[in-house]
């Protein structure tokens, strides 16, 4: 599509000097839909889920897609009809998944503060499996499947104390975070779980971290949670299923993590020498389907040339675009045309890319050299995982519509918030 390769090419790309997604030209969908705007390339999501597909081909594996990367209806509809099962962490998810049409079968339900009333709501629909993180939790759960005549099916996710070598605020696997069942009191869990009545144990689960570049970290994890499951079963209680997370990273600027189907190849080489090829293998990919297949269109407000700093003020904030304030991350900005700046204007400088938000950390790229003009429009990249599925209302911003882009055609998945609906709620 393009002499310059972009995070998420070939899906994204410039062709005649126009930033295209599939068949379309960004600045038309601007112009049409207004901004800020999120666009979503289907392809994309869809080639990001055979990497996972290809490598599972003729293996007893189950994808469930973690939702919280981005939970809007239109996106969870294109993986609930693509056979995903769903990673879910809340009550609010539940129902998303079952409007998108997912089903409630493939659905693992993840997270340290799960309440009664959405275990029951769980129950009753009927999901794969709990993924417990602790004791209390446990008989929580056996708790409430027994007051509802059911038994819970359930996994305990198990923090296997390895580094995922990524940012702080993203990593879990490392035994001070509050996710998970420490490695060393796993065993004596699966035990006290095995005598609860309102409890089925099926499986295993574990999740290291997010934005993973490296198999190592895989490696680690795999073979400390098949230590685990030798001495369970060495203990007579069956494992079904083993779950071994999300967290494959993405390209945010220049990032080369391993593609899903090398990352799994390489692990499978290790699963099937401890001999467990056979059992059902669960992942939990979130970032990895759909972070490079979502763009944020934004307009440029203001230039605000100054002595020491030169700020690019446009129509996108941290409450569209959190990842920036959040975790200091890199999201690539480029301009929706190469060639269209303002005839005006036509000089390049270095800019930090900001939103209206009052609040210095509202910044969405630093030290950007950019030549455009205002009114042009940028893109900022690799936002289709934690962007919308993040963001917040905050300075009474209502939040950006979203569509989604099939070869040549445009579809409006999420309509632009009001500020009738911003105060619906307010009595
Ligand atoms: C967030 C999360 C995932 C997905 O992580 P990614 O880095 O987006 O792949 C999977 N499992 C659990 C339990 C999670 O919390």
């Amino acid at each position: 599509m393009s002499d310059l390769k972009l995070p998420g090419a070939p899906y994204i790309g410039y062709q005649n000097q126009t930033l295209m997604m599939e068949n379309v030209a960004l600045c038309d969908v601007a112009t049409e839909f207004g901004t800020p705007l999120f666009a979503y390339s289907k392809a994309a999501m869809l080639s990001a889920l055979e990497e996972y597909k290809l490598a599972f081909a003729g293996r007893k594996a189950r994808i469930h897609y973690a939702m919280k990367a981005n939970s809007s209806l239109g996106v969870l509809r294109v993986f609930a009809q693509s056979g995903c099962g769903f990673d879910i962490v809340s009550g609010g998810e539940l129902a998303r998944v079952l409007a998108a049409g997912g089903k409630a079968e493939h659905i693992i339900f993840s997270g340290v503060g799960k309440t009664r009333s959405e275990i029951r709501e769980a129950l009753e629909a009927g999901i794969c499996c709990f993924n417990v993180e602790s004791e209390p939790e446990l008989d929580v759960i056996n708790e409430v499947a027994l007051s509802a005549g059911k038994v819970a099916p359930i996994s305990l996710r198990v923090n296997p104390n390895v580094d995922a070598k990524t940012h702080p605020y993203i990593s879990t696997g490392l035994k001070d975070n509050k996710f998970g069942i420490a490695h060393d009191h796993a065993l004596e869990t699966y035990k006290r779980a095995s005598t609860l009545k309102g409890l089925k144990i099926k499986g295993i689960d574990c999740h290291i971290g997010s934005q993973i570049t490296e198999i190592s970290p895989y490696e680690d994890a795999v073979s400390r949670v098949l230590d685990l499951v030798d001495s369970i079963e060495a203990n007579g209680i069956h494992i079904d299923h083993l779950d071994f997370g999300g967290g494959l990273g993405i390209d945010y600027e220049g990032e080369t993590p391993p593609k899903a189907h090398a990352l799994w190849t390489q692990l499978f080489k290790l699963i099937d020498q401890r001999g467990y090829g056979e059992r059902f293998i669960f992942v939990e990919p979130g970032r990895s389907l759909v972070g490079n297949a979502g763009v944020c269109l934004t307009r440029i407000e203001f230039l605000k040339t100054g002595e020491h700093k030169n700020f690019c003020i446009v129509d996108a904030a941290m409450n569209d675009v959190p990842r920036p304030a959040m975790y200091e991350a890199f999201h690539a900005i480029v301009p929706l045309t190469q060639e269209g700046r303002s005839k005006d204007t036509n000089t390049t400088l270095t800019y930090d890319i900001v939103g209206p938000v009052c609040e210095s950390g509202d910044w969405l790229g630093r030290d950007r050299t950019l030549s455009v003009g205002v009114g042009d429009a940028l893109a900022i990249l690799s936002a289709g995982a934690y962007c919308m599925s993040m963001s917040s209302n905050y300075n009474s911003r209502g939040r950006a519509a979203e569509v989604l882009i099939d070869a040549e055609h445009v579809q409006l998945i999420r309509r632009r918030e009001t500020n009738e609906d911003l105060m619906r709620q307010e009595v």
